[in-house]
């Protein structure tokens, strides 16, 4: 899109805001906020807080950076967590992550090793990533560590998308594992929960695009004890009667989404 009706948008759809916001709904809240959930994720335009509910605002303090890392903004999440008091918070990745392929395809090209356990990335490696900027890689290179981790599975999963799916997957288990060391202790008293999540939107792990997977709670991933511990967090609820039809559908909604690409 051209310049001209960039600046257009940005005044039209604004105003389009305006109209159809109810005044009342700033002015209660015009002084304070009262989020309840610390996001951080990814940059990528496809990844919209929409994916959360129509209307989030006053309810998630949303933090992002090129692949959803934990170190690069640490002040504005312990603000969220600290500062607000945010009981939850959301790490989440997502299905073909630009940060992920930049450091997948840095790890595949500096070792001979790494080259022969990841095969299947014809696309990625046909990638020039030699004129980005060193402020642009210097932010991405820390992501090298995770997707180490995660490469020597690849090859029992042989499906590009899926691999960076996993390598997604992978990246918010590293980022959950150094948010617990600062805030484990907050963890443990029940104080904080934290979530990891992948955002699929390629279909890597359903057809059921736009889902986010529930991949980690508070470091927790082995499959089982993943979903004993969301339906123990639903099970939190005070009276929520576990015969109503709501109940039954939280339960089948775990089911579904509280999964990990496993190898
Ligand atoms: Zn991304």
């Amino acid at each position: 899109m051209e310049l001209g009706n960039i600046f257009r948008h940005l005044l039209v759809h604004n105003e389009a805001f305006v109209r159809s916001s109810e005044e009342t709904k700033f002015l209660a809240y015009a002084t304070q906020q009262n989020p309840y959930i610390t996001l951080l994720t990814c940059a990528d335009s496809r990844v919209q807080g929409e994916i959360l509910g129509k209307d989030i605002f006053n309810k998630v303090f949303i933090i992002r950076n090129a692949g959803n890392q934990f170190a690069v903004n640490r002040g504005s999440i312990e603000y969220s967590l600290f500062v607000l008091n945010t009981p939850v918070m959301l790490v989440l990745g997502h299905t073909d992550c630009g940060a992920v392929k930049f450091a997948t395809h840095a790890c595949i090209t500096q070792s001979q090793e790494i080259i022969n356990l990841a095969k299947s990335f014809d696309n990625l490696m046909k990638t020039d990533y030699s004129s980005i900027s060193r402020e642009i890689k210097s932010e991405m290179l820390p992501l090298t560590i995770p997707i180490e981790r995660g490469i020597p599975d690849l090859r029992k999963i042989q499906n590009e998308m899926k691999e960076l799916a996993y390598l997604s997957q992978i990246n918010v288990d590293y980022q959950i594992e150094k948010a617990l060391k600062y805030y484990g202790n907050r963890v443990k008293e029940n104080k904080l929960t934290i979530i990891g999540g992948v955002y699929d939107f390629a279909g890597a792990y359903s057809k059921q695009l736009g889902r986010i997977l529930i991949t980690n709670v508070n470091g927790i991933i082995n499959p089982i004890d993943l979903h004993e511990k969301a339906r123990a967090i639903v099970k939190r609820i005070p009276n929520y009667d576990e015969s109503s039809e709501g109940y039954k559908i939280v339960c089948h909604l775990i089911d579904e989404k509280v999964t990990r690409i496993t190898v």
